[in-house]
């Protein structure tokens, strides 16, 4: 089966996919991103990513490539195309195609608009044996809150974390607190019972999954407080875990090779991804 991209009002072949190479998100990563996670054929919170990409992409004054409509038609073509049941939408879009200059183009340019889809595992209740982090020093810049493509940091980060045998790296600010994960939000369980993830600010990305949870851990009653936690804290902490769109709740068993509490996934994560996965069956299917 042939795959799709969507390239700038063309569904095109994967293999041929392709922008210019003056595209300023090639040439200065000046571009946001989104990435909406798909389960048995349904978008999962759609309309709270397309409103982030839409303030990402006013944070750096560029435009809608189309409009908001239309994004919505392209991303549920695309995935039928694709025959997407389970994975992800990736859409970019970039400031566009102008000659190399770091300052914006002065002639109007229109923004590049890029949609892939990935097929994944198919996401259950049961989360498995869960996943070891690596810490690492969170190096990134200023505004973490806008979900640009330059993710060099990021990369390194993740990389290093793999190469220590971890799936995730937990970015650690100058304070010795725990920012967030290279592609995720993290979230600890206390002693107490008490669930703490750090707030949003400009140090972190306002993950949708985190937002979608902390609602879901308002209606179970769980006491959740948003708040810095510094490494030592987690590595004391009953219970980690991270969030995201393509990994839902996951639950976190070791931070350095240290164990989290007894070493095996906690109730709360195994809950909180039951109800997340629970949530991601409602809606319309697409596909
Ligand atoms: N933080 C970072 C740095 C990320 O890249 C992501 C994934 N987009 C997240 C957090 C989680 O956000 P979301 O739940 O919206 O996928």
């Amino acid at each position: 089966m042939a795959r799709y991209a969507y390239v700038n009002g063309r569904y095109v072949d994967h293999r041929e996919a392709s922008v210019h190479i003056e595209d300023r998100g090639y040439q200065l990563a000046d571009g946001v991103y989104e990435v909406v996670g798909v389960r048995a054929g349904k978008l999962v919170d759609e309309t709270p990513h397309i409103d982030r990409l839409d303030r990402s992409l006013r944070e750096l004054r560029i435009g809608w490539p189309v409009s908001r409509n239309t994004l919505g038609f392209i991303i549920r073509e695309l995935m039928r195309r694709n025959r997407l049941r389970d994975g992800l939408v990736y859409m970019q879009v970039t400031r566009g195609v102008a000659r190399r200059d770091h300052a914006f183009p002065t002639a109007p340019v229109k923004p590049s608009l890029v949609l892939t889809t990935k097929t994944t595992k198919h996401i259950v209740a049961d989360p498995g044996p869960g996943v070891a982090v690596k810490s690492q020093p969170d190096i990134r810049w200023g505004r973490c809150d806008i979900k640009t493509v330059a993710l060099l940091p990021n990369v390194l980060a993740k990389q290093a974390a793999r190469e220590s045998g971890a799936y995730e790296a937990w970015l650690v600010d100058a304070k010795g607190c725990v920012t967030e994960g290279a592609s995720t939000n993290a979230w600890i369980v206390t002693g107490e019972g008490e669930l703490v993830t750090r707030q949003t600010d400009n140090g972190i990305l306002a993950g949708i999954t985190r937002h979608t949870l902390k609602s879901i851990c308002n209606s179970l009653q769980l006491k959740l407080v948003e708040r810095p936690f510094t490494l030592a804290e987690a590595k004391e902490a009953k219970e980690a875990f991270i969030t995201s769109a393509t990994s839902f709740v996951t639950p976190v068993v070791k931070i350095d090779g240290d164990p989290v509490g007894d070493g095996k996934v906690g109730a709360t994560a195994r809950r909180l991804r039951e109800e997340y996965v629970r949530f991601s069956d409602e809606g319309e299917a697409v596909t």
